[in-house]
């Protein structure tokens, strides 16, 4: 599965309908402080499920909704759209049916979260299950925050335990085992 664009409205800063496209190979962010770097980030965590509003450095979920500037209002929701590259087939069962996969999640105020795959409603979690191994995943080391690496140097034992099995990969084979296990 290879990202190849994200789509952003509303969400955060950015406020108008803003692509950020991935190419093949190294993509770089740069700007001032403050241009929107880590939102962008967020923005990917965030579509792939995240569900956790301290992960997004909000208060609550509803934060990542665009809160206003002088000059522009609010807004009421927020989307993100992930288009991902599946002419190879690499989305599993549910999700593969195209060549292209576009996942989107909306949240809109006092309504909440809703996504969407190729424009058929999903659940978070077949979201979450998507993108629950190493390589992606909204928790996945592969998601470096800023900050991350000295938390990490300073970290309990466990904590770090935790990152070494996300970057094994088995930490997705946990979540599948404990999904078998609900069922
Ligand atoms: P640095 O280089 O300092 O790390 P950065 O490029 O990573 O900066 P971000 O942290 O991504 O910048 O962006 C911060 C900006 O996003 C701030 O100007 C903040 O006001 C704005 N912002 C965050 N949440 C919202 C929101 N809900 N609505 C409007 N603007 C927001
Ligand atoms: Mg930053």
């Amino acid at each position: 599965m290879r990202f190849s664009k994200l789509r952003l409205t509303g969400f955060k800063s950015f406020v108008d309908p803003t692509d950020l496209i991935i190419a093949d190979g190294l993509t770089g962010v740069v700007g001032p402080n403050g241009c929107g770097k880590s939102n962008l980030l967020e923005a990917l965590r965030w579509v792939m499920g995240e569900t956790r509003a301290k992960a997004m450095r909000g208060g609550g979920m509803e934060d990542v909704i665009f809160a206003g500037t002088a000059s522009r209002s609010a807004r009421n929701f927020a989307e993100v759209s992930l288009q991902i590259d599946n002419s190879e087939r690499l989305a599993p069962s549910g999700f593969n049916e195209a060549d292209q996969l576009d996942i989107v999640r909306r949240i809109t105020r006092d309504v909440g979260s809703a996504y969407k795959a190729n424009t058929r409603d999903v659940r978070a979690k077949d979201v979450q299950m998507l993108f629950a191994d190493a390589s992606t995943g909204a928790h996945s080391p592969a998601l470096v925050r800023q900050g991350q690496i000295s938390e990490l140097i300073n970290a309990k034992p466990k904590a770090r335990r935790r990152v070494l099995e996300e970057a094994a990969g088995i930490s997705g084979l946990y979540q599948r085992r404990h999904e078998a296990e609900l069922k």
